[in-house]
Parts: structure tokens; sequence; C-alpha cells
């Protein structure tokens, strides 16, 4: 083959640093806010920023971190976490962001997989620092994220960050690093087995950044002030503070207080525009709003994600509230972002329902993402919004290996997700389930998320799980499991008498459980493994019949 002729264009590498250079060259005044968990709001710019990211650079160089080593974070949505974020990038070193949500027996395993050498930590994790840094010999030093007058008292010997900043004037380039070199890892919720890490590169990070901020992807802009609820150690709040600077929208940073309450205050006095989370946390959120009988005055737009968002939620927000939700579906291995429910110009024609049932799906894919659904045997099944299949995913910000993992999880050069879904002919993914949460009805597959979502549009439910649960004649019939919301009763009947009409007769839970609360994982989706544990010796009154 002849040499192509190559562009005459500079070469600029794609690096995770030229965002915050961008954004504090070009919005340098635009804010920062952030509640600290000292108790106080801090402010200040994306300029102020940059340099403090650079004396971070500065001060662990200083320690003898090489590009490439490991450096951990432990930290809620705040100003110093996002200065770790460039910080460590920017000079080549990696930024591994830990759930701290996760058991210390999983923690201490992500650290020693991931080697890392140091450990930047939020004072409010000091008691599981403790309990880590003796399982975690190979970590050079522990940083917790504050002053001296704040240090927490711990048997662990730390240093306070801002006593390694103040040592560093800040006066740095940021190098130019070759843009296939790692700048973060995530290791996945693991709801089985260890977890696993998905290293991400500067051109994947960035690219990323790029496809987020797109009108039908985040849409992200210099007009908003935005609010991740989203944590910053969920695979990088879904990339919030990449884009963010990217477009010189101003930060605003919850800190560790996600309840209702202070989120809703926190977005009146920010005049925030937009956010993003799971459901669980929209869930107190619009509880406070209601019972306090209060509307935003700013917000309007959410992207929600991370678990599919019931229908019942979606019209809360937009009908009661004004509020945009943009449905949103990725995952770890994906960086996260796959696809977002934004409607096509010929969608936003059709009727009010009709483009309600479109933005209950998940969406359509963003440029750098591609998508198909496979039977069992990997053939390719039409998008026709009625095959069921694996859904595999391919493009420039999907993992093809796993951390220090050598077999690759690919399949045909696509990486299978885990999921299940049908593609319409307009190319919207609806998710129907996980491939082992699908529950298996006579050969045939009912979608426990359906199932789920009829459940919370009842008033009294205030959370629900579907499982399956063993059968004589059909091997799987559904279970659910409900949590009922405070001072409002159902009964069993009432609520298999609620699904008539709502759903097809066959796939109508054959029994309903109450319980007191649902185990989630650290990420906040529900743990149906353990759920399915829980219930495996349940046994179904349909069963009984069956045997008699
Ligand atoms: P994680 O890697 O922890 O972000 O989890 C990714 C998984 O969360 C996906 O594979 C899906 O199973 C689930 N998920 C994420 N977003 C959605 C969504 N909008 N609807 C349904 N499931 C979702």
């Amino acid at each position: 083959m002849t040499t192509p002729l190559l562009g005459q264009m500079m070469d600029t590498p794609l690096n995770v640093s030229s965002l915050l250079a961008h954004a504090a060259r070009h919005f340098g005044n635009t804010e920062i806010v952030s509640r600290r968990l000292e108790g106080d709001m801090h402010r200040y710019t994306y300029r102020d920023c940059e340099k403090r990211a650079k004396q971070l650079a500065q001060a662990l160089i200083a320690l003898g971190v090489q590009p490439g080593e490991r450096i951990a974070t432990l930290a809620w949505c705040g100003y110093r976490h996002l200065e770790a974020y460039y910080g460590t990038t920017g000079f080549g070193s990696v930024c591994h962001t830990i759930n701290p949500r996760l058991f210390p027996e999983q923690i201490a395993y992500i650290v020693n997989h991931a080697d890392d050498s140091y450990v930047l930590f939020d004072i409010s994790f000091a008691e599981l620092v403790d309990t880590l840094a003796p399982q975690c010999p190979k970590v050079r030093g522990w940083i917790a994220l504050t002053d001296d007058a704040h240090l927490p008292d711990m048997q662990t010997p730390v240093m306070s960050y801002e006593t390694l900043l103040a040592a560093q004037g800040g006066v740095y380039e940021w190098p130019l690093i070759d843009e296939r070199a790692a700048s973060y890892l995530c290791y996945t919720s693991g709801t089985t087995g260890n977890p696993k890490g998905a290293l991400y590169s500067h051109r994947t990070t960035v690219l990323h950044a790029y496809g987020a901020s797109l009108p039908d992807a985040m849409s992200l802009s210099a007009r908003d002030s935005v609010l991740p609820v989203v944590p910053m150690f969920h695979v990088n709040a879904w990339g919030i503070p990449h884009a963010a600077p990217l477009t010189g929208a101003k930060l605003v940073f919850p800190g560790k207080d996600l309840d209702g309450k202070s989120l809703y205050e926190l977005m009146e006095a920010e005049r925030v525009t937009y956010s993003a989370g799971v459901p669980t946390v929209w869930l107190g959120l619009l509880t406070y709003m209601k019972q306090a009988g209060v509307r935003f005055s700013s917000l309007n737009r959410t992207v929600i994600g991370g678990s599919a968002c019931p229908p019942a939620m979606l019209r809360t927000f937009q009908d009661d509230y004004g509020v945009e939700v943009i449905h949103a579906w990725g995952m770890t291995e994906m960086s996260p972002l796959g696809t977002l429910a934004k409607l096509t110009w010929e969608q936003s024609q059709r009727s009010p329902d009709e483009q309600r049932e479109l933005r209950e799906k998940q969406g359509h894919v963003i440029y750098g993402v591609d998508m198909k659904i496979v039977d069992p045997d990997g053939n390719e099944l039409p998008w026709d919004g009625v095959a069921f299949g694996d859904l595999h995913v391919r493009g420039h910000w999907v993992i093809n290996r796993y951390f220090r993992n050598e077999d690759s999880p690919l399949v045909d050069g696509w990486f299978p997700t885990g999921d299940v879904a049908t593609i319409d002919p307009d190319s919207f993914l609806h998710i129907t389930d996980r491939s082992k949460d699908v529950i298996k009805s006579g050969g045939e597959w009912i979608s426990s998320i359906d199932i789920e979502n009829v459940a919370i549009a009842h008033p009294a439910v205030a959370e629900a799980a579907c499982i399956a649960c063993a059968h004589p004649k059909w091997t799987e019939r559904p279970l659910l499991v409900v949590v009922k919301r405070k001072g409002i009763d159902v009964t069993r009947d009432e609520l298999i008498a609620f699904y008539q009409g709502k759903v097809a007769k066959w796939w109508i839970p054959d029994d309903v459980v109450f319980v007191d609360e649902l185990p989630h994982t650290a990420t906040g989706k529900l743990q149906k493994l353990k759920l399915r544990e829980i219930f495996r010796d349940h046994v179904l009154p349909s069963a009984l019949e069956g045997a008699a």
C-alpha cells in the first residue's frame, strides 16, 4: 500500500489538561462553587482552579510520582476533587477515582490491584482510611483533602493537601502527553466477583467530553450552572468535570449532602439550570419538594441514568415542574455515555403521548458509539422495537479489555454490555433488562424493568424490584418485592389488580412481598442477585396451585 497523503495540520494531542487550560484562559472568571465538608461554601474560578491543579502536579512530582503511576481519590463532588482530576492527569499520572461506598475489603482490593501510590481522601473518610491503610502497604502516602487546622485525629500518618500545595508556586507548563496514555481508572461497581478496572486514555476522555457536550447528548453550554449529583467517584461524574470546562459552564458541587432538602437549597441558591444523577437521588428531591410545596426557579434540564428512569418520575419532572428529563444509558466500560433520549425533528412532531414513550426509552447513540443487538448465536437482530437481544457496543470511548487482565471481553470486536434491549426503526434503544435479571416464563422473556415501572407508578409504592422466582410449570415467574411509602397502605391483591390493562396478562407478578428496604450496590443500583438469594426459597402461591 502506498503511504497516504498526510494532512498538514498542527499535531496537538488530545490532552485532559487542555480542557482546564481552555476554561482558565477563555472562561477564566466563571465560577466553581462547592459546599465544603468543613461546613462552609467555597467559591473560586476556573483560573484559580487551574493554578491550584498545577500546584498539585508540582507537589506530586516533588513527592516522586512518575507518569503512569496511579493516584487514587476517595472524595465527594468538590473543588479539591476537581483539582485532583487535573493535577494528576496533567503531568501524566493516572487519576483513580474510588467509590467509598464499597465495602472496605473491596476498596483495599482495588487499591492493591491498581497499585495506587498515593491516596487523596476527604476528611469524612478518615475512619475508612485507618481501616484501609494496614491492608494497603504499597501506598506511599495518604493525603487528607483539607488544611492543617482540619486534619482529623487518625492512626494513619497523613499529609494535609493544603500544606502540600502551599509549598508550590503553580508556575508550571502542562507537558504534552501522548494522547493514548492512560488518564483515569474507574472500577465497575461489581455486583458479582471482584471489581474490574476500566482504564481510559487522554484521547478517549477528551473525545467523550466533546461528545457529551453536543446538543443531542448532554447539551452543556456556557449559559449553564451545572450541579452534578452523580458523584465524581462514579465514572467521572458522567464526564461533567470535563464537559463543563470544555463548554465554559459554571460548576456547583454539592459535597456529601445529597438529601432532597440540601440539593434543592443549593440548586436555588446557585441558580442551577442543569443537573445529572441516578433515579434514587431524584426520588429524594421530588419527595422533599412535594412535602415542602416548593418549585424550581431555575432548573430546566436534568440527565437521569445509571438505572432506568421510572416513567412516573419523568412525568413528575416534566409535567409538574417543567424540567426536561434527558434519559441516558451508559456504563463504566464506555466512559460512560452511550445513548440519550433526545428526539429528532420528526419525532417531536408526534403526539405528546408518543413523544413521552420515546423519552422513556434510553434513546439514540452519540457519534463515537455504535450498537447492535444479537441473539444467543451472535446473529444481529432486526431494529423493529420487538426483537430482544444482547446489546453489544463499540466506539472511541469503549474499553477493549479490563486493567491488568489479558483476556479480551470482546466478541467479534464488540463489547457485550450484559444488557438486553430492543432497538426500534428510529434507532432508539430500549433497555429491557440485564441479561442476568431477565425473567424467563415458559421460554418467553418478561422485562423486570417494565414490571417495576408499573409498581412505582402506584402512589403507595416507594421502591420496587421484580425478580424471577422458581415455578414448576413456567420455570420462572415474576415476584414483586416492594417498599411501601410512609403513611400510605396497599395490599398484595390491590397491587396485583393495579397491573390489569397495564402489561400483558402473563407479565403480571404472581406474588408481592413487602419489605422495609431493598439491597443496593454502592452506586445505588438494585442488587438483584442478593434479592434472588433472599427469596430463593420463596414459594409462589401459583406454584402450589400448579402442584395441586
Ligand atoms: P455502571 O457501570 O455502574 O454505570 O453500570 C452500568 C449499567 O447500569 C448498565 O449496563 C445498565 O445495566 C445500567 N444502566 C445505566 N443506565 C441505564 C438506563 N438509563 N436504563 C437502564 N439501565 C441503565
